[in-house]
């Protein structure tokens, strides 16, 4: 597999949104993003820091270390 077809969109862990209004963005269940963790040297930590919930999409061709194809 080449470098450009490992994006977010062939990803097991991406799912796409089904809102017509972001038709290019999706989730990604990867455990390597993680709300309010700072130990996690792969991976991504995120925060809200009103304290009520933080998310993230990302886009179709977005991709990352821990790609694994769809099966
Ligand atoms: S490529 Fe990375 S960011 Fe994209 S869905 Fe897969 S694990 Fe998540």
């Amino acid at each position: 597999m080449n470098k450009e077809s490992e994006h977010c969109e062939k990803c097991l862990y991406w799912k796409p949104d089904d809102r017509k209004a972001t038709p290019h963005m999706g989730s990604c269940s990867s455990e390597k993003w993680e709300e309010g963790d700072d130990d996690i040297p792969d991976g991504v930590s995120y925060a809200d820091y009103e304290g009520y919930m933080a998310m993230f999409k990302t886009g179709q061709y977005f991709g990352c270390i821990h790609f694994e194809v769809k099966p």
